[in-house]
């Protein structure tokens, strides 16, 4: 009996070990893989500037876009596999275009025979090889779609405009260039609660939920309540997308992160003075202030109890759609307790 006890008590020690320290212990280990990947993809980034004079953030604009949308339909056939997964960068130029149309070898081979075929692939690691999995022959390739037509900024969003054709992807591209522009670095993670912790706040999950005022629209957010006046600060590494009236969510700022993931922020009393569209913003940077404007014209307020509406909408490359907030908004605010 004595014994029976002995062993549950170890089952029960090695399943708490599983279920806590184990986790913890491979989170942090990812963590640290993904911290080494940047490191490389910025020494990469770094290389490829200094030998074909684009600005390294134009790499890691387009790096980062095709990571935000790896998980496309039509590129999952790629980005599912163990070679994409082992790269440290995340461009993919679709194998069609890269070995050339008509050319039925999709793996890698002679650079003169991918010219031939007239397909973009280019050899960046002199191996004499057109590789797709290759991190160097892929951003060799991107340089030279992006300085087709010269290396200014005006030439190189033409390189750009070409390859992609796309208005809102060239918004991406162009936006993620100036936030990593501003900062001067790749590793731009970490986030903040929109209000300060020691503020007087109460919100909980009604995402999804219909709305107590604005009609029949679903709510896409969560209502963050708090005082007039309470700090309102940007959650994310960002750039302000929009700023201004609208007649729903009242005084209300728009800023996209680097996941290509837009926070909205509506209802304020007023905004940062400082900021325009275009402004880049790190987390916890005030932004504007806890206030009950909207539903009417510029300036109407105090419709309903002052809050502020937090809303989290994913870029899948077409539209933005609303997810929940509530779990992140609930991760942040245990993060920042910590810190404290
Ligand atoms: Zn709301």
């Amino acid at each position: 009996m004595v014994y029976m006890k002995k062993s549950i008590s170890l089952i029960l020690l090695y399943s708490f070990l599983c279920l806590t320290i184990l986790p913890t212990w491979s989170a942090h280990a990812n963590t640290s893989m993904v911290e080494n990947k940047m490191e490389d993809r910025k020494q990469l980034f770094d290389h490829m500037s200094t030998v074909t004079h684009i600005p390294w953030y134009y790499f890691a604009a387009v790096d980062q876009y095709e990571r935000n949308t790896s998980n496309q339909k039509k590129k999952r056939e790629i980005t599912q596999t163990e070679e994409y997964k082992k790269r440290i960068t995340a461009i993919h130029i679709p194998l069609q275009a890269w070995y050339g149309a008509m050319n039925l070898m999709q793996t890698k081979q002679s650079e003169s025979n991918v010219m031939l075929f007239n397909g973009i692939g280019r050899d960046g690691d002199g191996d004499g090889l057109v590789d797709h999995h290759n991190d160097m022959d892929v951003v060799t390739t991107m340089a030279s779609i992006i300085s087709k037509h010269g290396t200014s900024d005006s030439d190189m969003m033409r390189g750009l405009w070409d390859y992609y054709q796309n208005d809102r992807i060239m918004k991406r591209i162009t936006q993620l260039a100036a936030i990593y522009r501003h900062f001067d670095m790749i590793q731009l993670e970490g986030n903040a609660f929109p209000v300060p912790l020691h503020a007087n706040y109460s919100y909980r999950s009604t995402w999804g939920a219909s709305r107590g005022w604005g009609g029949r629209r679903i709510h896409e957010g969560t209502d963050i309540f708090a005082n007039h006046g309470v700090t309102v600060r940007s959650t994310s590494y960002g750039i302000v997308e929009e700023k201004g009236w609208n007649r729903f969510g009242g005084w209300r700022i728009g800023i996209r992160d680097v996941k290509g993931i837009y926070h909205y922020f509506a209802h304020l009393n007023g905004f940062e003075k400082s900021l325009e569209e275009g402004s880049i913003v790190k987390p916890g940077d005030t932004i504007g202030w806890v206030g009950s404007s909207g539903y009417g014209k510029p300036g109407t307020q105090g419709k309903f109890p002052p809050h502020l509406h937090y809303g989290m909408y994913k870029d899948n490359g077409y539209i933005d759609w609303s997810f929940d907030p509530y779990p992140y908004l609930r991760k942040w605010e245990r993060q920042e307790r910590k810190r404290r």
